[in-house]
């Protein structure tokens, strides 16, 4: 049996033995600081820590000096791994779930884990902290009242586009993942699909260099356009304007009125830019009104 221990910043401390059940552990999205003393306790004090990428999590671990029995839990060999895991539950054990980094189950994975666990009347801990989504949120100056976590985009451009237009009509803030290289394109893509709304990209939060970028679709697609960027990636999209709650007779008398007094490319970019509607969508419409 390991030692129940941890070492944090040279001090030693003893953790007591973990209840029995599964411990769903959150983790450093960069800064190891960011890590919770239920966390070391938890993961000092479980049975076995289930992670995603074992030696990934072994130098999460050796770094607070932990000694702990690893086990996989990865997307690729869940079905294998569940029931070993659902039978350390069975046996009175107590196992720790944690991902690479962040909340486990957040894009991560474990919630097959989870509802076969409780459907078996097993304890079912939660260990909160860090996770990329909200802390992007927290920091991005966009509406938190209401906000969608949308995970990843698809990557081939004709499926993103269909999934960012099954999103343009909900009233809250947009929140994605996104890789590095595929930044640039999506961010485009955001702007063609959703007009002039909002939105930040917040890359590499808590390391060293973290930063938030905030302006329209269109200038953070401008922005990102060209030139590599590195790190790890939040994008998120501010709520549609009034657009939402509009339905086509209001838009066509906004346009009519813009009509009034501009010529249609002026009148489609005033009315897209007041409610965030698709500003080509609305040049078509504007022509048709016209017409
Ligand atoms: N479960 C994790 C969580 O709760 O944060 C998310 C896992 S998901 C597979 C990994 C993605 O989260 C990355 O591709 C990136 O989009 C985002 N991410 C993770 N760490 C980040 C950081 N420090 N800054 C910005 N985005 C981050």
């Amino acid at each position: 049996m390991p030692e129940r221990t941890f070492v944090v910043e040279g001090a030693r401390f003893t953790a007591p033995a973990a209840a029995p059940g599964l411990h769903i552990v959150a983790t450093p999205i960069g800064n190891l600081g960011d890590i919770t003393l239920r966390a070391l306790r938890t993961l000092a004090g479980v049975d076995a820590v289930a992670a995603e990428d074992t030696r990934h999590t072994g130098r999460l671990l050796a770094h607070f000096e932990i000694e702990a029995h690893l086990l996989r839990y990865d997307e690729h060999g869940a079905a294998a791994q569940r029931p070993k895991i659902l039978a350390r539950l069975e046996a009175g054990g107590s196992v720790a779930l944690v991902s690479d980094a962040g909340t486990p189950l957040i894009s991560d994975p474990g919630y097959r884990l989870v509802g076969e666990a409780r459907d078996a009347g097993h304890a079912v801990h939660v260990v909160p902290g860090p996770s990329a989504p909200v802390a992007a949120l927290s920091v991005s100056g966009l509406p938190t009242d209401a906000f969608l976590f949308a995970g990843f985009l698809p990557p081939k451009q004709g499926a993103r586009r269909t999934r960012i237009g099954e999103l343009a009509a909900v009233p809250a803030t947009l929140v994605f993942f996104e890789a590095p290289h595929r930044l640039g394109e999506t961010l485009a893509d955001l702007a063609a699909e959703l007009g002039a709304r909002h939105g930040a990209v917040a890359r590499e939060l808590t390391k060293r260099f973290e930063t938030v970028e905030r302006g329209t679709l269109d200038a953070l697609a401008a922005q990102f356009a060209q030139g590599e960027v590195k790190g790890e990636i939040v994008i998120l999209v501010g709520p549609p304007g009034r657009a939402a709650a509009m339905d086509e007779g209001e838009v066509d008398a906004l346009l009519a009125a813009a009509l009034a007094r501009l010529p249609a490319s002026a009148a489609a970019a005033d009315v897209a830019k007041a409610t965030g509607l698709n500003r080509r969508d609305l040049y078509r419409r504007a022509l048709e009104l016209k017409g």
